[in-house]
């Protein structure tokens, strides 16, 4: 009896029902599943800093190999 644990939503803390009848699964309900997700967003938005370095590898490669490729018929 005491091997299955019993979930708790990870925002308001309550008791979560079974996933079967629980969409919202691991949350409690639909809502407290939306407030975890927007402060998570919200605090990737604070950190400007990660995705602007690999754009700045993409194109500077592919210009390179367009000067040197000129070969006559
Ligand atoms: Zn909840």
């Amino acid at each position: 009896m005491s091997s299955k644990p019993s979930p708790r939503c990870p925002t308001c803390r309550g008791p979560v029902a079974e996933r079967s009848v629980n969409p919202a699964f691991p949350f409690c309900c639909a809502r407290c599943r939306t407030i975890d997700l927007g402060e998570w967003l919200t605090e990737s938005y604070r950190i400007p800093a990660g995705p602007d370095d690999t754009e700045r590898d993409g194109p500077t490669t592919g210009e390179l190999g367009q000067g040197g490729d000129d070969l006559p018929n």
